[in-house]
Order: structure tokens, then sequence, then C-alpha cells
């Protein structure tokens, strides 16, 4: 673990600086101390403090201040070398939703502040006149690769139930299990996941099947998944090193195929359930079907699912073989030798269209049926594609 003091941007120490010169305190909390302590990069760096948002706007007059949550005492700096959201001192007043706090109050004990956060990874903070504070024993946690709630589980996953699932994508992300009796609040309070909202709730399921971790944090709370989506109830999953060797998305869509009867339906509706967007969806639905329909072993297969799919669904939909031990990383050879060799795969690429048809006698459905005809027998290496005998061809085989 990096306990070295933490070599902050210019920016923050600026911000820091400046509280403590005119008596408030000021600390950079939460993911950046966490990710400094783990060695992991640090893209924001959040600072909490004891002044109050309307003294930190006349601190801070001369320089760039939005009003991004004002409402629960947050304002951005936007300096030179990047944006500083700053958060007052608060405390959460009663939950009345399993989400948002009724009230919130601001506070001028760092402690108040510290106790509200979710986990005691997340629950330090750092100064360079202080150094780092650690009030729950998140070092702890980190040496022993735990996320643990701050204070009561049970009490904080009702609070806001969201915290649940920023535990599971904490824990994947980092590689870290969750502690035994956060663990057990967690499937003790898991249905209270239905009051989240959707999107947010897609967010960290995304970040959860992005992490490292992901294998086992599925295999584990397969029970929570269910109550997000319930086209997963019954959980499967893929082989552990294939998974884990897949992207996020390949991920996802085997554990579809490995889970459902129908995973091309069932995909869809948990993905329109959980608002992902339409484009994302369509793609994986095409590579479920390409892969369930086609022949994905051989080059004539290969080129038949380019021309019925897409080339970036072929490519997904052999992913997902590899990832659920159908298909090989050979299979994915064959897929770049066909798009190197330049060889038709789309009508396109036919040295015949749908005018040449028509100048041959061809007429309504029957030009889009001869088309189809003709690129298969390209594909399959029965006709050449050359306009003399592609028109031998389909004049043959109207006469047959
Ligand atoms: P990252 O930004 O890398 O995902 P982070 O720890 O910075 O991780 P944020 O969601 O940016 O996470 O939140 C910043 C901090 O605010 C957290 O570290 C935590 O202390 C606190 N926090 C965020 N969400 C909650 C929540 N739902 N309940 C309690 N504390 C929270
Ligand atoms: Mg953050």
């Amino acid at each position: 673990m990096n306990t070295q003091p933490m070599s902050l941007p210019d920016g923050a120490k600026y911000i820091l600086e400046r509280y403590l010169s005119v008596g408030h305190d000021a600390y950079i909390v939460g993911g950046a101390v966490r990710n400094h302590l783990l060695g992991l990069p640090i893209y924001d760096y959040d600072i909490t403090t004891s002044a109050t948002p309307e003294e930190t706007k006349e601190l801070f007059s001369l320089d760039r201040i939005v009003d991004t949550g004002i409402r629960h005492g947050t304002v951005t700096l936007v300096l030179d070398d990047g944006q500083y959201e700053i958060t007052t001192f608060r405390t959460d007043g009663e939950y009345l939703d399993n989400r948002h706090p009724s009230s919130i109050c601001f506070s001028r004990s760092l402690d108040d502040d510290l106790s509200r956060r979710d986990f005691t990874v997340n629950a330090m903070c750092y100064n360079d006149a202080v150094g780092f504070v650690d009030r729950f024993s998140g070092m702890a946690d980190i040496r022993a690769g735990l996320i643990r709630a701050v204070g009561e589980p049970a009490v904080r996953f009702s609070e806001d139930a969201l915290r649940i699932l920023r535990a599971l994508r904490f824990a994947s992300t980092l590689g870290f299990r969750i502690e035994k009796e956060t663990a057990a609040a967690i499937l003790e309070k898991k249905e209270l996941l239905s009051s989240v909202s959707r999107e947010r709730i897609f967010t960290e399921w995304r970040k959860t099947l992005e992490g490292s971790g992901s294998y086992d944090i599925l295999t584990y709370y397969k029970v929570v998944i269910s109550v997000i989506s319930p086209e997963l109830e019954g959980l499967e999953l893929p082989q552990r090193d294939r998974f884990s060797s897949a992207e996020w998305y390949i991920r996802q869509l085997g554990l579809f195929l490995a889970s459902s009867e129908d995973p091309v339906s069932s995909f869809g509706a948990a993905m329109r359930s959980l608002r992902a967007d339409n484009f994302r969806i369509r793609q994986g639905a095409s590579a479920l079907s390409c892969l369930l329909s086609e022949r994905l072993d051989n080059t004539v297969g290969i080129k038949t699912a380019i021309y019925h799919f897409g080339t970036d669904a072929v490519r997904d939909a052999i992913s997902l073989g590899i990832l659920t031990d159908r298909l090989s990383a050979e299979n994915m050879k064959a897929l770049d030798s066909v798009i190197d060799s330049g060889e038709p795969t789309s009508l396109s690429g036919l040295e015949i269209d749908g005018r040449g048809l028509i100048s041959l006698g061809f007429v309504g459905e029957e030009v889009g049926r001869a088309l189809d005809r003709l690129m298969l027998a390209v594909i399959r290496g029965e006709c050449p594609n050359e306009r003399e005998a592609l028109v031998e061809y389909i004049l043959g085989e109207a006469l047959r």
C-alpha cells in the first residue's frame, strides 16, 4: 500500500491551501485517496470542507465556480488544470425512499462527513498539513482487500439501496471481497434495489461487469443479479478464464447465452428494462442471433454470416463463441483473412445489381431473390464474381 504523501495537482493544492489559510478545514476525500493508497490512477480529486457553499463562493469569487449540486452542498470549481467538486461537510437526514435523504445538514465536523460515506475504503481523506485521516480503518481494509460498510451495514443499505450495487462494483473493480456482515446485509436488503432508478442500476452493473473480479462477484451474488434483472434468474457463468479475458459487453452477452433458453429475447427485455441505449441492444441481439444461426467455424460460413449480419456482429459473435467454448481464436483469424481478402460479402460487391437483373427480365420480388441466390453462389464458390458468369448462372437457375 502506498502511504507516501499524495502529490496533488496544482489546482487541488491551491484550493486546500486557500481554505486552510483562512481557518477552514479542507481535504481530498474518497476515490482519490483510495486510489492513491492502492497505487491506481486518479481521475478526479473531490474535496470536502467545513466551509459552507456560500463561504466557498466568497473565498473563490475570482475563480469560475458552478453550482452543480448546491442542494447537497456541492459546487464545482473550474481551474486551469481541471474541475474540482467541493462538498461541505454534512450529515444526511432521514432517508424516506431507500435512496434519497429527506434533508441534509451542513456540519463543521469532519467525522460527521466521513460517517455518512459508504465504505471504509471510500471514507478516508487527506491534506498535506494533517496527512491521511482514516477513522474507520479503511487502510486495514485495503490491506485485507475488503469492502466494508461504514457503520451498521443493514442500516446503510436501507438508507440508500444503490450502495448494494456500489459494494459489488468496488469489489469487482478492485478485486476485493465483501466483508462478512456487509455481505450478509446485501443479501438481506437486496429487494430494496427495486427502488433504485434503472439508469443508475445499469451504470453500476456495467462497471461491475468491467471489473477484474466480476467472475467471483457474479458467482457469489447471483441472487442480487436476479433482483436487478429477472431474466438472469438461475444465472450460469461461462468458463472462468475465458470470461475474464473477454470485454464487458461480450461477458454480458455470455451471461444471457449461458443462462437463458431464449437469449436473444431475454437479453433484449433485460436491456430495455435497464434503459440501455438502442444501438447497443441491437448490436448485442445481432451478435447473439448470428452465433446461434450461422456456422462460424469455416470460411464460407463466416462470409455468409457477414452477408447476413455485417462484420461487426460477426466479430462479436465469434468473441462470444470463444467465450462460451464453441469457437476458437482460429475462427477469429479466419474472419480477419476474409476481411483482408476483399472478397465480396455484400450485395454492393457483386458484379451485377438489381438494374442488371431487371434488364434480363426479372421483376418485383424476383430481383431481390435472384441477388440473394447470386450472392450465396459467389460466397460458396459455385459461381465466379464476373458479370457474364453471374448472368449465365442466374438464367440457368431460372430455367431449372
Ligand atoms: P469512482 O469515481 O472511481 O467511481 P469514487 O469513490 O470517487 O469512485 P464517487 O461515486 O465519485 O465514487 O463518489 C465520491 C465519494 O462520495 C465516495 O468515495 C464516497 O465517499 C461518497 N459516496 C458516493 N456515493 C455514495 C453513496 N451512495 N452513499 C454514501 N457515500 C457515497
Ligand atoms: Mg469519483
